[in-house]
């Protein structure tokens, strides 16, 4: 086999496969809001808005070496050839990909191209090649080295990649505990080889059946994972998770393993059949095994650094975890030749040794928790368990990720009648949220910080609420939930979804002029209205930056007349969300010192502080700052590296849930207001608090939607709710109870529970065992919430 061949071969498995992915993430309303329309994954916006060009040029290099076969009429060359032509040509003529919408279209587009890889497989089987070695006469022997060696090599990678990348030290102890997971899974593969060989052992053709078998078993690892990995972290479940699974599951390992597969007459061994697809020919010679083992610790390496950068739910590392181990076997199996003469007696008797070590050290350590990635992922492999509220998690999966073709009521929200006149004093309102902005790079949060000293005089003149929190780990459901200030239900979005956006009514009521920076999510959440014109206008989200937005307002304000009616100016800067930050290379903006914070986050703070600064400074030179009321927040926080985490998105963890909510009242207005700062307070509760202000009495649409952060003076405040949080984008649920002083977490994706103890500091909070009084509340919560929800809109799963 030529090497042009098996280039061209992984060019068109590669072209398949990402135009499978492309689909899949099309499937996904959520997706499809956030990440594609914005523009945020550039090289897949690349693919999809140029794939009638790209399909063609894949087939072309995919059919040059092989125009023998298909000349000769190789039916599955031509099989495969015409479908791909047939592919090639209607995409000339269909709507771009990069149009794709979730539903069946999009489904039909992902299943079409595993169907794709599927005959890719077959005609690279039919043109088989011998894939065989001599193997030693006593497989077991070698079977078991070779997982050993495996184990052995999958420990070392991934320990030392884990050290290369990570900020962290790993212990002796922490080690040891990887590499007995990593014996155990060495066992259990050993055990599941040896049974495959058992079995055919039994048959007429064993090596064929081996093959066929191993290749199953490959498959069956490739749909769960693709099923309890990749689509589970997306909260995708149900029939239809299970078809891509399949079909999936058994594209990727039929194309691996089709291209290797020899005779099906061959006396040889079929498990090393199997997977020397897997693993190159020059990994059985000595020196070609080191280079081997050098090639998966720079793949093992290089994934680590992109999990640490973005990675979805550890679905990057832990993909990398199962594929260095596959490539680490099918080279051990290749290169060991050594073990003729170890009896089968021994290797069961060394296996029941690493069990029973195992079982030992397990007992001295049990509460051992793994700290590298890989550790703890093949831990979880090993023994897959939950924790938890289990009789939440389907409810929680059932109302996540509502799918674009459930039709669901718009529902008329109010706070307010709204029949009265506008109220007479309105001042100009500012809502800055910033994008992922965390409290603790706050100097009003966290005294550490010295790098935000013009927000940090605003905070002094300003209402700074201490334990403040977003209700939605991201900006899907976040943003939306400002508007309507309340939670919302788990859908982007209920359309038309202006009846429940309550703040829009109120800026209309009280004839507002609206500057807002609009993004996809405001396209959709905002009725038209004739008195907005828009900030930003022709900037792409992705590019929205506070010092450029301060800058337009200020040139706007400098315009006004005395009798123009009031301002209300929105903006969602991006100055610091995790994909600008990557995609502007990963670095600082200024050389300064940042020790403790993750600098390229703390730099850009530092930017936009400055420009803030001059904003306040601007409306001060023109009488204004006292009059206006501005509120500096953000849609939720960001993990910065705690535990390896980065990002936000399916996830719920102090940081994440711990925003800044730091609100400027007009000086008139600070006389006949009280506020309660330890109270916790949330994102949610902008809205209520805007209507209370204007002077509107409150009544709330349901019993957990927010409530005004200011009350009458004199009058004192009601109990604090605990209240729902949840991700934006996956089924992970949790409250804030106990006065804002814990978080509970019921992950529905990994069917987990945390807790975490918020503190009085500045720091986000530190993991605490949730205990059952904070589990039975916490969930009531949570469930009263997402069946209120539910009710609301009239949604029932079932329907
Ligand atoms: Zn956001």
């Amino acid at each position: 086999m030529s090497v042009a061949r098996v280039v061209s071969y992984a060019i068109a498995v590669g072209f398949w496969l990402a135009t499978a992915v492309y689909a899949i993430l099309s499937s996904q309303a959520f997706i499809v809001e956030q990440f594609l329309k914005p523009g945020l994954l550039p090289p897949v916006a690349f693919f999809s808005s140029h794939f009638e060009l790209i399909c063609p040029v894949a087939l072309a290099a995919w059919a040059v070496p092989r125009a023998e076969a298909i000349r000769r009429r190789e039916l599955p060359s031509v099989v495969t050839g015409v479908l791909w032509g047939g592919a090639a040509s209607i995409a000339l003529v269909l709507p771009a990909l990069s149009t794709l919408e979730p539903g069946p279209a999009a489904l039909g587009v992902a299943a079409m191209a595993f169907v794709a890889m599927l005959t890719l497989g077959w005609a690279e089987w039919t043109g088989r090649r011998d894939c065989e070695w001599t193997m030693p006469e006593q497989r077991p022997g070698a079977d078991l080295v070779a997982v050993l060696v495996a184990a052995l090599g999958a420990n070392a990678i991934e320990t030392g990649a884990s050290l290369v990348t990570s900020a962290d030290s790993i212990s002796f102890a922490d080690w040891g505990l990887g590499l007995r997971y990593d014996l155990l899974l060495g066992m259990v593969v050993f055990l599941v080889i040896t049974l495959i060989r058992g079995l055919a052992n039994m048959q007429r053709r064993p090596a064929a059946f081996e093959t066929a078998l191993s290749i199953g078993v490959i498959a069956a690892v490739w749909i769960w994972l693709i099923h309890d990995v990749v689509l589970a972290s997306i909260s995708w479940r149900g029939p239809d998770s299970w078809m891509i699974s399949l079909l999936g599951g058994s594209a990727i390992a039929w194309t691996a393993c089709a291209r290797a597969v020899a005779r099906r007459d061959s006396p040889s061994d079929g498990v090393a059949t199997a997977v020397c697809g897997l693993a190159p020919r020059f990994a059985a010679r000595p020196a070609g095994a080191v280079t081997w083992l050098l090639l998966l610790a720079g793949l093992a390496y290089a994934l680590h650094r992109v999990s640490l950068i973005a990675d979805w739910n550890f679905v990057v590392a832990r993909l990398g975890v199962v594929l260095v181990w596959m490539g680490l076997l099918a080279g051990s199996l290749r290169a060991v030749r050594v073990a003729a003469r170890v009896p089968l007696g021994f290797c069961f008797g060394a296996s029941l040794i690493v069990l029973i070590a195992h079982s030992a050290v397990e007992r001295v350590s049990a509460d051992a928790t793994p700290r590298t990635h890989a550790a703890r992922w093949v831990g979880e492999i090993l023994a897959p368990g939950s924790s938890g509220p289990a009789e939440l998690f389907p409810l929680l999966l059932e109302h996540t990720n509502i799918g674009a073709s459930v039709n669901v009521k718009a529902v008329d929200l109010q706070w307010a009648e709204l029949e009265t006149p506008p109220a007479g004093v309105r001042p100009n309102v500012f809502v800055i949220v910033v994008d992922s902005l965390r409290r603790d790079y706050l100097s009003a949060y966290n005294p550490e910080v010295d790098f935000t000293p013009s927000l940090d005089a605003f905070a002094r003149e300003s209402l700074v609420f201490k334990r403040a929190f977003t209700q939605y780990g991201a900006t899907g459901l976040s943003v939306p939930s400002i508007w309507v200030g309340g939670p919302v239900l788990h859908k982007q979005y209920v359309t038309p979804f202006a009846p429940m956006n309550t703040l829009a009514k109120l800026l209309d009521h009280e004839q507002y002029v609206q500057w807002i920076s609009m993004d996809n999510i405001l396209d959709v959440i905002l009725p038209a209205s004739s008195r907005r014109p828009v900030l930003d206008q022709r900037v792409q989200v992705k590019d929205f930056r506070l010092c450029q937005t301060l800058s337009e307002m200020s040139s706007r304000l400098a315009t006004r007349g005395a009798n123009d009616p009031p301002v209300f100016a929105y903006t969602l800067p991006q100055d610091i969300h995790i994909s600008v930050i990557t995609r502007e290379g990963g670095r600082p903006v200024d050389e300064g010192n940042y020790q403790g914070f993750h600098a390229p986050t703390a730099s850009r703070v530092r930017r936009f502080d400055t420009c803030f600064g001059e904003f306040v400074a601007d409306l001060e030179r023109r009488g204004l700052y006292d009059e206006s009321l501005i509120v500096v927040t953000s849609d939720h926080g960001d993990s910065l590296g705690e535990g390896g985490r980065m990002g936000h998105a399916y996830t719920l963890y102090p940081e994440i849930v711990r925003v800044p909510l730091i609100v400027h009242l007009p000086l008139a207005m600070r006389d006949r207001w009280t506020w309660d700062l330890d109270r916790p307070a949330y994102t949610t509760d902008v809205t209520p608090t805007l209507y209370r202000l204007l002077g509107h009495q409150l009544s709330a649409s349901a019993p957990f939607f927010g409530e005004s952060l200011v009350r009458p003076a004199g009058e004192s405040a009601p109990m604090a709710r605990d209240r729902m949080v949840a991700a934006s984008y996956g089924s992970v649920y949790g409250a804030i109870v106990d006065s804002g002083r814990r978080l509970y977490v019921a992950d529905a994706i990994q069917l987990r529970e945390m807790a975490f103890d918020l503190g009085d500091g500045p720091m986000p909070g530190t993991p605490i065992s949730p205990d059952p009084a904070t589990r039975s509340q916490a969930s009531k919560v949570i469930r009263d919430t997402v069946e209120g929800l539910a009710k609301l809109h009239g949604f029932s799963p079932s329907k």
